[in-house]
């Protein structure tokens, strides 16, 4: 490893390697040290079930909007048929008119958190939306869809903060490769943690395993579990060390099973327990997603047991024939995953303004990046990609001589 870099960026996921990038364009001498053995971060695309499967992030949202959203069209499906209801304490699916009320009132919980945020509140999620006994499981299952914590964990001003345009694609070669595809002729140093920061002296230093490097600036993308982890001297402002408290990762997990053949009746559902997905790209797969709470309990049964409990959530649905046709299966664990350690970052009540608090620079030698710190695409890949060309473009502002 050289000993000495203009600029050095901590971590390869999607916010790294958009730094990077910008940093390469711009000739700025630059090293990313990514602590796993691979790139990519919560972008992964596994191939052990024959097929491209994303178990980390899997649709580019506002697809209008998302930088991501380049290149040939034909790579991304854009269909997205609307999940059917199934009503978990009846064991039977919704039918139209009680879809239609599930809508009602998923709008109506929408509305009032809207409303509790606009008058500058910032209750829990969980102590605004109205009661509803038949709905409220559903609403609390969209809740860990959307921000991967329940509603009691989740600020009502994070909740308005994130932009969605509600256009939604994925890609055929799954989202991971899409983006550690663009981290191709960047200096990346694999197994290479960061362990401390000390910016005592004139250079900032990071302490890693492999020997230390110097750097006139850095830019962490670490996520805000692993960045708990890291040692900071002198000790971050206290700014900073709140907004990363304030901004925990959740859980989520992608569960995929690939069956023999996907029966053409299987179509999107969705319960209070699990959303599914079928043949996507005409593959013979089910593509399953649990969250939050769900996800706490299932990721100490390791990739087996949340298998299982996906297969029987999913006879429940559509019926005992299925289990016999699954023939192999594959699960995330992103709790458990080292360097990541959650799903993504959900601001807790009365958390103030923890996004912008962790995107400020410190000394104008720290630069802050990762989906944590976008104001309005938090928890999503695109906004971890343009933080990281925000904090590429700060950290260069920084190195400019004075004039
Ligand atoms: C199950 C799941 C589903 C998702 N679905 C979607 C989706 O459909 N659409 C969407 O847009 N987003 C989705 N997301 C979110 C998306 O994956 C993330 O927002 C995005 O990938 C985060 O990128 P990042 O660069 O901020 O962080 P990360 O991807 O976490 O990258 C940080 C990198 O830093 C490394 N690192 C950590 N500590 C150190 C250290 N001390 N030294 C060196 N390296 C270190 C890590 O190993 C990691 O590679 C999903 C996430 C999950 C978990």
């Amino acid at each position: 490893m050289s000993s000495s870099v203009d600029v050095a960026v901590v971590g390869a996921g999607a916010a790294g390697i958009a730094a990077a990038r910008s940093l390469q364009a711009a000739g700025i001498s630059h090293i990313v040290l990514e602590a796993a053995g691979r790139i990519g971060g919560r972008a992964l695309t596994d191939h052990s079930l024959g097929y491209p499967v994303d178990l980390g992030c899997t649709w580019l949202h506002s697809a209008d909007r998302n930088p991501l959203a380049d290149g040939d069209p034909a790579q991304y499906d854009c269909d997205r048929a609307p999940p059917r209801l199934f009503l978990d304490d009846d064991a039977r699916w919704a039918t139209d008119p009680e879809q239609a009320l599930h809508a009602d009132y998923i709008a109506a919980c929408e509305a009032a958190i809207e409303a509790a945020a606009a008058q500058g509140k910032d209750p829990s999620v969980a102590d605004i939306v109205p009661a509803n006994p038949r709905f409220r499981r559903h609403f609390d299952w969209w809740c860990g869809a959307y921000t991967s914590v329940p509603p009691q964990e989740l600020s009502s001003q994070d909740w308005c903060r994130y932009v969605d345009t509600r256009r939604n694609w994925t890609v055929l070669g799954g989202f991971g490769t899409h983006i550690i595809q663009r981290a191709r002729g960047l200096p990346i140093r694999r197994e290479t943690p960061v362990l401390a920061i000390d910016r005592r002296g004139k250079a900032v230093r990071l302490v890693t395993p492999a020997g230390n490097l110097e750097a006139k600036a850095v830019i962490l993308t670490a996520g805000t579990e692993a960045l708990k982890r890291i040692r900071f001297l002198p000790a971050l402002p206290s700014t900073t060390q709140a907004a990363i408290h304030r901004l925990p990762l959740g859980r989520a997990n992608k569960v995929a099973l690939r069956f023999d053949r996907v029966d053409p009746e299987w179509g999107p559902g969705r319960s209070a327990l699990l959303s599914v997905r079928f043949g996507r790209f005409g593959r013979p797969l089910a593509e399953s997603f649990v969250e939050a709470s769900i996800a706490r309990a299932l990721e100490p049964e390791g990739e087996r047991g949340q298998a299982a409990f996906v297969v029987d959530q999913l006879c429940s649905m559509y019926g005992n024939h299925l289990r016999s046709r699954v023939q192999a299966a594959r699960a995330s664990r992103w709790g458990n995953t080292p360097w990541i350690w959650g799903a993504y970052s959900a601001m807790t009540p009365g958390g103030g303004d923890a996004r912008a608090d962790l995107a400020r620079p410190v000394e104008d030698r720290l630069f802050f990046a990762g989906e944590a710190t976008h104001p309005t695409f938090c928890t999503a890949a695109h906004g971890a990609w343009l933080s990281g060309e925000r904090a590429a473009a700060e950290a260069m502002r920084a190195l400019r001589p004075a004039r």
